[in-house]
């Protein structure tokens, strides 16, 4: 008979992203096995708004004068062209050494991977006109891939988004070999009101000390992706935790959230951080999960806590006998909202081997999936919840220590709540004394 848990994450394995109609079925078909489990879920509506791309050209133009179009989707919540569009002379920039900045004036630009935030500052200040992102690799054909969505994201700066673009790595290629001398863009968006939701379970402990404990997961996907790895694992994973915390009840009171619209910017994280000051204000942790269940990779623990918590974690695995990579860094995840709202955060992921992953792809789907990994993962997960609520004293301060505030108020720019509150000082021990 196959797992449970397996066949849960299975059912859920379909296309669910930020607010549609596929992002709602999967979380009514994760609240009917919660309820059949004996608890009575509740949902949380949120909304929040976004401008997306109607329309997104890009041509090269080539030395006479005549256009060579590629295939182009626009950045969500970027800067719209004039309605005909523009001219800009193009550049190449695959790295951010001062020579491949000097002279960008008035140009747009073709770069690859994540921008940071400092890169972007240095694309600003050099004067682009906008960008175009690499997505995929140069092995997709256009049968085989998709093109990758990407957003602005308002951390990145205070000046504001430019025109830009994700364009597949083929064609990029093909874009650099044409020789242009120009290209010629438009990009048309869209505001639109987005509605999503959180689930939450509240479990009551056993002997209420007024402290809670958070585990929660995102079950949203992007688009094209079935998410079974991102984050429909980790969804499950809190189903099986339910499952054994009605079998062993923990003395703390533990919330088990469902996030939505994690995949647009950690926007069910951050509404309900947003709505529920009392649970933030009595909460000593959170456990979050992003990504899991492939046969290939390695298990990671972001801890976003102070460095204490990383040796009581590393101690903890040799007790239960689990592998896992602890990492201290602040994780781009829901348990991301919670450090800014100064609530300590583990934050279970898994890192796939060069090839063995496709995070964000279409490929992100069963294929991969392993049963008894799924089992291990969330077997883990309880014992690491049941642990901490269970503890007689809670082992892990609340406080965000310094190198994570910086994480997190960069991460967050403008948006950060940490940036506003003074720092919570660790306590130390005592030193010795008769
Ligand atoms: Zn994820």
């Amino acid at each position: 008979m196959a797992k449970k848990i397996y066949e849960r994450l299975k059912t859920i394995s379909f296309s669910r992203p930020s607010g549609t109609a596929e992002e709602r079925k999967a979380l009514d078909y994760l609240a009917q096995e919660i309820q059949a489990i004996g608890y009575e879920p509740e949902f949380e509506e949120f909304t929040y708004q976004r401008k997306v791309p109607v329309e997104a050209t890009l041509a090269a133009v080539l030395e006479d004068g005549s256009e060579v179009n590629f295939q182009v989707t626009g950045v969500v919540d970027a800067l719209e062209t004039a309605p005909e569009g523009e001219t800009a002379e193009f550049a190449y920039l695959p790295s951010y050494d001062e020579v491949s900045l000097a002279n960008l004036k008035g140009k747009f630009v073709l770069l690859h991977g994540r921008l940071s935030k400092e890169e972007y500052r240095r694309l600003r200040k050099a004067g682009i006109k906008g960008y175009a992102i690499t997505s995929g690799t140069v092995r997709d054909t256009y049968e085989n891939s998709d093109l990758e969505t990407v957003r602005f994201r308002d951390n990145l700066s205070d000046a504001g988004p430019l025109p830009a673009f994700t364009i597949r790595m083929i064609d990029a290629v093909e874009l650099l070999r044409s020789k242009l001398a120009k290209v010629h863009y438009t990009l048309r968006l869209q505001e639109e009101s987005v509605q999503s939701r959180n689930l939450i379970v509240t479990v009551p402990g056993t002997s209420d000390q007024g402290e809670i404990l958070v585990a929660g997961a995102h079950y949203d996907s992007v688009p094209f992706s079935l998410g079974s790895w991102d984050n429909g694992a980790g969804a499950v994973q809190m189903i099986s935790l339910l499952e054994a915390l009605k079998a062993h009840p923990v003395k703390r009171t533990v919330k088990v959230l469902l996030f939505g619209s994690e995949e647009t910017g950690l926007r069910g994280s951050r509404a309900y951080v947003e709505a529920h000051p009392e649970v933030i204000e009595k909460t000593r942790a959170m456990v979050n999960v992003d990504v899991g269940g492939s046969i290939l990779g390695k298990e990671l623990l972001f801890i976003g806590a102070v460095s204490d918590t990383e040796v009581w974690v590393r101690q903890f695995l040799k007790e239960v006998g689990y592998a896992a990579v602890t990492v201290p860094k602040l994780m781009s995840s829901d348990s991301a909202n919670f450090n800014d709202y100064g609530v300590p955060s583990i934050s279970i992921g898994q890192g796939a081997p060069q090839g063995g992953g496709y995070m964000h792809t279409r490929y992100d789907n069963m294929e991969l999936i392993d049963e008894d990994v799924l089992e291990r993962e969330a077997g883990f997960l309880t014992d690491l919840v049941e642990r901490l609520a269970n503890a007689k004293v809670f082992p892990i301060p609340k406080v965000i220590p310094e190198g994570l505030r910086k994480e997190a108020i960069d991460y967050f720019g403008k948006k950060s709540h940490l940036a506003t509150q003074p720092p919570v000082p660790e306590e130390k021990p005592l030193p010795f004394h008769f």
